[in-house]
């Protein structure tokens, strides 16, 4: 049984959509929201007293109460940024460091949770890699690489390549037991796993609302309430100072004063828009659902004689990846989008992940809600078609 939600996805009409790990379509709802902001109160948020003022303000204030929700957390730890990128960034720039801290994080990592701490070396901080085993990072290895030093640990809940899923409820212990920040990248599990921050002992959670029915340029960063006011923001100037001199000048308190100048409006409407119909549908529903597809999936490409599906066994996002011996990556993605089949190709920004199992380049298909059966079936006979 499909999810019937195919009618609010237009472009499903015209390609098998699969690749949902780098973005996901954007349901007419949440368009329609965000519509409704320009059409009928395009106004600043925070600014002005006149009522349209107000209502934008009151429905962007919204938007940090649902998010906050939807991962477990109170409001005022929501920080509105543009994408996961962000939101790490704000992290890795906005703590305090000093030569000789100790930042550790995993091969497993998208570039966006592994390049900021690398550059972190300019500032002196050592940058620990831990492996992964099984598919998921390697518990012991961290417990090793611990240190005296060690202030921070960055790990992805699930991976863009592989789907797995990382222990981060276990890695949120040691990090208390060490006094450590722990920062987690939710971009891959936030559209299809329920979240629960306080669970995971987590300091930080980044996500993007692309990859979960929202709009491009709104993303979140999760950041707990004690350590607000030590982030310094990326940003400063209008909208997040609250008094200025010639000489000085005041943060705001708490997630306004991590957020600068006029935010994405639209935007954090539009990912509220797109948290509701997650909601009404349930994510265990969706993840249900994302795992007949899954099974489906490998069933099928496990007939082929020549193709290496990385950890087919293991539990998973929607998230599939694999390599068909003799043939170019990027060459299948372009047939397949001749049969208007959308899947993607390459390093996925993870050039250590894919080159730690011996790749350079790799397929990944990811599915979401709206995919079908018929859809898995199509792309399994077309790539047998093509082989
Ligand atoms: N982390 C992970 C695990 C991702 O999959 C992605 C997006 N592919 C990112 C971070 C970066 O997300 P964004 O491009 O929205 O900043």
């Amino acid at each position: 049984m499909n999810i019937n939600v195919r009618d609010k996805f237009p472009l499903t009409e015209r390609v098998v959509y699969l690749d949902n790990a780098a973005t996901s379509l954007t349901p007419t709802p949440v368009l329609q929201e965000m519509n409704g902001y320009y059409n009928e109160y395009c106004a600043n948020v925070d600014r002005g007293v006149h009522h349209l003022s107000k209502l934008a303000s009151h429905r962007y204030k919204d938007a940090h109460k649902k998010i906050g929700e939807f991962i477990g957390c109170n409001e005022n730890e929501v920080v509105l940024t543009k994408n996961t990128t962000e939101a790490i960034n704000q992290v890795a720039c906005g703590l305090d460091w000093s030569k000789g801290d100790h930042v550790i994080t995993t091969v497993m990592e998208h570039h966006s949770n592994f390049v900021p701490w690398l550059r972190l070396k300019e500032k002196g901080v050592e940058v620990d890699i831990v492996g992964i085993k099984n598919g998921a990072v390697d518990i012991n290895e961290v417990r090793e690489k611990i240190k005296s030093k060690t202030r921070l640990i960055a790990v992805c809940h699930a991976s863009n390549v592989l789907g797995t899923i990382n222990p981060i409820e276990e890695i949120g212990e040691i990090c208390r037991e060490n006094d450590i920040y722990y920062l987690v990248d939710g971009a891959q599990s936030t559209p299809h796993i329920p979240i629960d921050v306080a669970k995971y002992n987590c300091d930080f959670f980044c996500f993007s609302g692309h990859k979960m029915l929202g709009p491009t340029g709104i993303g979140v960063l999760y950041c707990k309430q004690q350590h607000l006011d030590k982030i310094k923001p990326l940003l400063v100037g209008g909208g997040n100072v609250s008094n200025v001199t010639e000489k000085t000048f005041d943060l705001k308190k708490g997630h306004k004063g991590i957020e600068s100048g006029t935010p994405h409006i639209a935007g954090a409407i539009g990912l509220t828009k797109a948290i509701e119909i997650l909601n009404k549908i349930g994510l265990k529903k969706i993840q249900k659902h994302e795992q007949k597809l899954n099974k489906i999936l490998i069933e099928e490409l496990a007939e082929i004689n020549s193709i290496d599906i990385l950890y087919p066994d293991i539990d998973r996002t929607g998230v599939i990846s694999f390599n068909i011996e003799g043939q170019d990556p990027h060459q299948t993605a372009i047939h397949l989008d001749q049969k208007n089949i959308i899947v993607r190709s390459g390093n996925h920004c993870s050039q250590p992940l894919v080159e730690h199992h011996n790749y350079n380049k790799i397929l990944r298909t990811s599915n979401y809600l709206y995919n079908t059966e018929q859809e898995i079936k199509k792309l399994t006979q077309t790539i047998k078609k093509t082989i």
